[in-house]
């Protein structure tokens, strides 16, 4: 399959079959003459930038009027809000009456930014939350769609920020568990991956054994993964923690590969931090990938032995669906949306600690089948759940909803 920069909508049929794309088509027939804005706070790195790449050119191809534009920040601001980021996870912070002023002045600045243009405003995260006192009347819909796990979060950051999320018309989460109390009706949508980005799709043979090849990795021994942003939540350490278990006991080395966002300031550091932690050990490969690596972390995970997504809280984390979907077996933290996906012993399995991650990495290890087993049922998993597909169904359902707020009854013909 040749790699899909724009994707069309007719290219997922042999995935998903007919019937998913003409209900594609009767929903965006519905919605037509409705613009649908995206804002969030970064273009490039981080799961949510990944989803729009793919998402609002597949929307356009549908007919959907949809853009996405992007507020601006300082370092000063983005560092406030990647505070309140882990804060909202539920991760401590030290948070003080200057950060709140900082994400207000900048919400400030924004407004007179960025063009209002949509019927339906969908905001991504807090970093643009403040814009809703923009709205207009006439009809105009707003969302606040909520990327993190805001199920046990700091009180003094959602006190700040729920007032303004009432301000919407409805906020979306990701899973039920994150539901809050909230004067607003709720949804739930799952994220997705797109099965045709260059992340996800089949490589040309050759391209594993390049990329390994690349970055001195030895294609035959076993190979442990993790790809993340280097992000404390995401526990790069506790994964080299593990590997460090299974060493004792198994041959492999371990791939620790990451890249930058331009809203994470927190990265370098933790970037430091690992290759402290993997100075003494050749087998530990920490590679800090440039933007636009899709086609080497696609090669990075089909070459995976095993793929570890060993956060301590997440989203949702789209590095799971993504190894699914390439039938590798997933270790996964049992935290927020990493449970959406895999279901304990049969899809991956889901750890609390370094050492039920290296005892599951050992199990696996020693056992081509069950890593056989957990690959199918993973790929199966990601095939019914979290594809592009429904998750623009999704959207797209929700601005015919959002059409009839209030009324008791949703008619969809
Ligand atoms: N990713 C990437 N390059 C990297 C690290 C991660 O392209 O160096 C991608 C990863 O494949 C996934 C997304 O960024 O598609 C991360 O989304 P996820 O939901 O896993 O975590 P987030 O970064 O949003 O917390």
């Amino acid at each position: 399959m040749p790699p899909s920069l724009t994707p069309f909508v007719r290219d997922y049929e042999p995935i998903v079959g007919p019937e998913v794309i003409d209900e594609l088509r009767v929903l965006a027939d519905r919605v037509a003459g409705r613009r649908l804005q995206n804002i969030n706070s970064t273009a490039v790195g981080g799961g949510v930038a990944e989803i729009l790449t793919r998402m609002v050119p597949l929307l356009r191809d549908l007919g959907v009027d949809v853009s996405w534009d992007f507020i601006k920040g300082d370092e000063a601001f983005f560092n406030v809000t990647k505070a309140f980021h882990n804060a909202l996870h539920g991760a401590p912070e030290s948070i003080t009456p200057e950060m709140f002023a900082i994400f207000e002045a900048t919400t400030e600045a924004n407004l007179s930014e960025v063009p209002l243009t949509g019927d339906v405003v969908l905001v991504h995260d807090p970093q643009p939350a403040g814009l809703v006192r923009a709205r207009r009347g006439g009809g105009q819909r707003w969302v606040w769609r909520c990327h993190i796990d805001v199920s046990a979060p700091d009180p003094r950051v959602w006190d700040f920020l729920r007032p303004t999320v009432e301000q919407y018309d409805a906020a979306v989460f990701s899973m039920p568990d994150f539901a809050q109390q909230l004067r607003v009706p709720q949804y739930m949508v799952a994220p997705s991956i797109d099965p045709l980005s260059n992340k996800n799709r089949e490589l040309e043979p050759g391209h594993v054994d390049e990329t390994l090849a690349k970055y001195h990795i030895d294609p035959a021994r076993p190979i442990l993964t993790q790809i993340s942003r280097f992000d404390r939540l995401k526990d790069p350490l506790g994964v080299i923690a593990a590997y460090r278990l299974v060493r004792k006991r198994q041959d492999c080395q371990l791939v620790l590969a990451g890249g930058a966002a331009s809203d994470d300031p927190e990265g370098l550091e933790v970037l430091r931090e690992v290759r402290e932690q993997a100075a003494d050990d050749p087998d530990i490969h920490v590679l800090l990938l440039p933007p636009f690596s899709d086609v080497e972390i696609n090669a990075l995970v089909r070459a995976s032995t095993v793929v570890f997504q060993k956060s301590i809280k997440e989203g949702f984390g789209l590095t799971v669906a993504e190894a699914m979907w390439k039938r590798r077996p997933v270790i996964g933290g049992a935290v927020g949306g990493i449970k959406l996906q895999i279901i304990d012993g049969v899809t991956g399995y889901l750890v609390h600690s370094p050492e039920g991650a290296a005892h599951r990495a050992m199990q696996l290890l020693a056992d081509p089948d069950s890593r056989r087993r957990l690959g199918d049922n993973g790929y199966e998993h990601v095939k019914q759940n979290f594809l592009l597909t429904r998750h623009v169904k999704d959207y797209l359902l929700l601005m015919v909803a959002l059409d009839h707020l209030g009324e008791h009854i949703v008619r969809l013909s």
